[in-house]
Order: structure tokens, then C-alpha cells, then sequence
């Protein structure tokens, strides 16, 4: 499921709407809803994956994580973070300080080849205005490393 087209269409939404006035709080409450809900599970997803390895690694705390999340990723840094610190509340994490490393987008064009900053998943070729495009950084999402403490220390 490729979330990140999911918040960009419905960001997208929010632009053209903007101009009916009325409907404009609605659709951001809802849209906000939807975000921070997908930062919440990935938050949740972190904090059980860093809790296992920790217990695995027989810590006793958790003391910072280390995430890179590539600016086309879809996931909103800030949002996420403000999730980890509930998500993280009562477990081994709950006092971790999150690092957040964010690779901006790189496309690089399928006919001549040069590589170039993307902001966007459809880019277009500066040099030759191809529409074939690979991106080949910004897509990125993973726990780079964990900080832990063990017992004794
Ligand atoms: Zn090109």
C-alpha cells in the first residue's frame, strides 16, 4: 500500500477545495485525522520493533532511536515524533529521544540519465523533459540504530 500517494492526493484535495470556503475546516479535520492515524501506527510499529530488540539485547532502557525517513516517504517527521512520544508512554522507550534523518528526493530521468532534486513522485527531466523517471533517493524509511542502556549502568 503506498501511503504516501494516499496524503499527497489528499493534500492535493485541500488546494482545490480551498476555494468553497465552507468545506474547508471539514476536509483539513478530516485530513489531519487520517495523517496523524497513519503517524500513530507507524509510531506504534516503531516502538514495538525497538522494544523487542531491546529486550533481545537484554536493555533495560531505551535511550535514543535513529530514523531515516526520505522527504518522499509520506510520513510527516513532526507528526511522528509528537505519535512516538505517546506510543512510547509505560514501555522501554518511553524516555528515548528520536533523531530523524530525512534524505530529500532524487529522480533520475530514464533517457539521458542525469539525476536531479524531486519534490514530487511525477517529476519531469530538466535536461531533455523526459517523463521517465526512476527515483532513486527520498523514498527511504527505516530505524537506522537504537541507543540502549543495560543493567548496571
Ligand atoms: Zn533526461
Amino acid at each position: 500500500m503506498n501511503f504516501g500517494f494516499w496524503i499527497l492526493n489528499c493534500q492535493l484535495w485541500i488546494w482545490f477545495i480551498f476555494v468553497v470556503d465552507e468545506m474547508v475546516v471539514n476536509v483539513e479535520v478530516n485530513c489531519f485525522h487520517i495523517t496523524a492515524m497513519h503517524e500513530m501506527s507507524i509510531a506504534l510499529s516503531i516502538v514495538e520493533a525497538i522494544e523487542a530488540k531491546a529486550r533481545e539485547e537484554g536493555a533495560v532502557k531505551v535511550s535514543g532511536v535513529d530514523l531515516l525517513i526520505g522527504t518522499l516517504a509520506g510520513i510527516e517527521p513532526e507528526s511522528l515524533k509528537f505519535c512516538f512520544s505517546a506510543a512510547a508512554k509505560g514501555t522501554l522507550a518511553e524516555d528515548a529521544l528520536l533523531a530523524v534523518e530525512e534524505p530529500e528526493g532524487v529522480g533520475e530521468c530514464g533517457e539521458c540519465g542525469k539525476r536531479f532534486p524531486v519534490n514530487f513522485y511525477y517529476a519531469e527531466c530538466p535536461e531533455c523533459r523526459s517523463l521517465r523517471i526512476k527515483i532513486v533517493s527520498g523514498e527511504e524509511f527505516l530505524i537506522q540504530s537504537i541507543t540502549i542502556e543495560e543493567k548496571g549502568e
